[in-house]
């Protein structure tokens, strides 16, 4: 059958053909044993390839297979055979993303050591250590620390989330002073956001003082919404405002930039996934920095949601649970 790939039904075994299977006497009496009746098999078939054949003894005389059971077998097969192809793809897919993810890993890793080389020796250059540059020289210095930093920042976001697809992201729980927290993150963003006239502003009056949680994802997360909501608004503000909803911390980054249109929405938090694909797209960038925030906020239990609408500015939110600090609150 596996050289035909057709069904075969007996609905009575001939002696004869016991007699023919069997290697000797002994063998003969065991199979009459089984009491073997009727008998039928058929193919495990997938449109591109046959995995094997599934056989069907029936040892009563009351049940002889006929015509009805032979269909019944068919179709159990081809339903079997559907999903063990079902499960060798899922292991293949499975595989090929775990090999993904290590190349992903190791590369990066080995990316990162010349390039922190790069950025500490154009350090060094900048403060002047081997002598004075001319304005020419610093000009060009800071170009290429600004693509190396971008480099830098590439690698760390696949390594994350290589790290994350993998599983191997670990938490760094503790209390920290929120207000720091998001002073200091809105500090990054401020250089970019005065260099366009954006006013950036925060509210953390309703949020709790101190919160238990990974200060340094939840910094990430945060700063890569400030960053985009930077990056994609010309005009107008960034408004990053703290508050409880319920039991989970809420972190809402608002900006009255160019918004993104409803069918576009899910699809931003896939990786390398952005609304300009154009090779004449004006903002840098990887589209990593959602998905990494999104695997990020998994990680600690809570989730990003969107609001936008295009022309009209988007409010990102990161929904956090609150484990209540353990050390009392000052
Ligand atoms: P990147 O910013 O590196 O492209 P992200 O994953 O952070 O990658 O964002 C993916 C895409 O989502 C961006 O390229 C942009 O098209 C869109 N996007 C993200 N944040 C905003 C925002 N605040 N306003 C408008 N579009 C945004």
């Amino acid at each position: 059958m596996l050289r035909t790939g057709q069904p075969e039904m007996m609905e009575r075994i001939p002696e004869q053909l016991l007699e023919d299977a069997a290697h000797d006497a002994e063998h003969l009496r065991l199979i009459r044993e089984l009491n073997l009746v009727s008998y039928m098999a058929v193919p495990l078939r997938t449109p591109d390839s046959l995995l094997g054949v599934i056989t069907f003894v029936s040892s009563s005389d009351v049940h002889l297979y006929g015509p009805e059971d032979l269909r019944l077998a068919e179709d159990l097969a081809s339903r079997a055979a559907f999903a063990i192809e079902k499960a060798q793809l899922f292991r293949a897919a499975q595989q090929a993303n775990e090999a993904k993810s290590r190349f992903l890993a190791t590369m990066s890793h080995e990316f990162r050591t010349p390039l922190n080389a790069i950025l500490g020796y154009s350090d060094l250059l900048e403060a002047e250590i081997k002598g004075p540059l001319n304005d020419g020289q610093k000009e060009q210095l800071s170009r290429l620390r600004r693509s190396a930093i971008h480099l830098r920042d590439l690698i760390n976001d696949v390594l994350d989330l290589s790290r994350l697809e993998a599983g191997k992201a670990d938490l760094r729980l503790g209390v920290f002073d929120l207000q720091d927290l998001v002073a200091h993150t809105v500090e990054l963003v401020q250089p970019d956001a005065t260099g366009k006239s954006l006013e950036v502003s925060t509210d953390i009056s309703a949020a709790p003082a101190r919160v238990n949680s990974d200060s340094g994802k939840l910094r990430q997360i945060l700063l890569n919404l400030l960053s985009n909501a930077v990056k994609f608004t010309q005009k107008g503000s960034v408004k990053l405002s703290v508050r409880m909803e319920g039991e989970s911390l809420a972190f809402e980054v608002r900006d009255t930039g160019i918004g993104i249109a409803p069918d576009q929405q899910r699809l931003l938090f896939e990786p390398f996934m952005q609304v300009d694909q154009s090779m004449t797209r004006t903002q840098g960038g990887s589209g990593l920095g959602l998905a990494v925030s999104q695997g990020l906020a998994q990680l600690l239990g809570g989730s990003i949601t969107l609001v936008s609408e295009p022309g009209a500015g988007s409010a990102f939110t990161l929904h956090l649970p609150v484990i209540a600090p353990d050390v009392p609150i000052v």
